[in-house]
């Protein structure tokens, strides 16, 4: 079985500083704007080499830059939903949180008619209403949390936790999770915020870091994914996109290695294995795995 491999970018623009960095400065938001600037290039790139990519893109970007939307779904790549305005779901109420995934899909419906099914959370947070929220609103898959590193699995509902209890697990829902990690996102290797993170890192580490988690993927996981998460404003430098050509060019060559839109991945995950069948499949994930929510 081969390995998939989905190169995904958040088209996050201004909406980033605006909503995750709460930021008033129009020359830290303008760093959003270069994300704008980028994304012809990564198109341009794709198209080199013919891959189909997946773009997660809030709402309030897709109102800023409805023409590079619309390029992005001409060309046939997959959008995703990524909140309005890079909010963190948890600092909303319910009525909040859903009110921001109608916006969101508000605004990429009017930007290039698109109904997503898959969902980022922005910086890849969630309220614990989350994962129920997104069911409600029929998404086939979230691609924001780390349970996992190849392996895509069930997300559940109503964990219940705090610091005197033991974990309690909720049930399994019919939400496919493709798992992430900062380790392969280039915002923490290569970003500079000050009192945040301190990345600008050589394309040298970054390449060496997706270099062996690519081969140890095609090693171990048989039928997994291996995604990349990437941002038009980081990536797009021109030293990093020399790096994406040559990762790019390195992962191709293998002949045991597929490249898929992260939907196209999940529809055939889902259909391989129904949820009923997965629960008993022993996965970690699994609600009902062998000594799991039990003391
Ligand atoms: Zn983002």
């Amino acid at each position: 079985m081969a390995l998939t491999c989905s190169l995904t970018f958040d088209f996050d623009a201004t909406s980033l500083w605006i909503g995750s960095y709460k930021s008033r400065n129009p020359s830290m938001i303008s760093r959003g704007e270069f994300g704008a600037v980028a994304m012809p290039r990564i198109l341009d790139l794709l198209k080199k080499h013919q891959i189909s990519g997946t773009f997660y893109i809030p709402g309030h970007t897709a109102l800023a830059y409805p023409d590079i939307v619309k390029r992005v779904a001409a060309e046939g790549h997959e959008i995703g939903h990524h909140g309005w305005v890079h909010e963190n779901p948890a600092d909303f109420d319910e009525a909040g949180e859903r009110f921001n995934i109608e916006k969101g899909l508000e605004c990429l419906h009017k930007a290039a008619g698109i109904v997503p099914k898959g969902y980022r959370s922005p910086a890849w947070a969630f309220s614990e209403r989350t994962t129920k929220i997104l069911i409600d609103y029929g998404f086939l898959y979230d691609s924001s949390m780390m349970g996992d590193d190849f392996t895509p699995y069930y997300v559940r509902t109503g964990d219940v936790f705090d610091r005197v209890s033991p974990y309690s697990f909720g049930p399994n829902v019919d939400l496919v999770e493709l798992p992430v990690t900062w380790a392969l996102d280039d915002f923490p290797h290569f970003e500079f915020v000050d009192g945040d993170t301190y990345g600008l890192s050589a394309p040298s580490k970054v390449e060496e870091i997706w270099t062996d988690e690519f081969t140890y993927a095609r090693q171990t996981a048989k039928g997994g994914l291996f995604s990349l998460t990437m941002h038009p404003q980081v990536i797009g430098r021109g030293h990093r996109m020399m790096m994406l050509d040559r990762l790019i060019t390195k992962y191709k060559n293998h002949k045991d290695v597929t490249f898929s839109t992260m939907l196209d991945y999940a529809t055939g995950w889902r259909s391989a294995n129904p949820l009923d069948v997965w629960k008993t499949s022993g996965a970690p994930q699994a609600q009902n795995a062998c000594g799991r929510g039990k003391i």
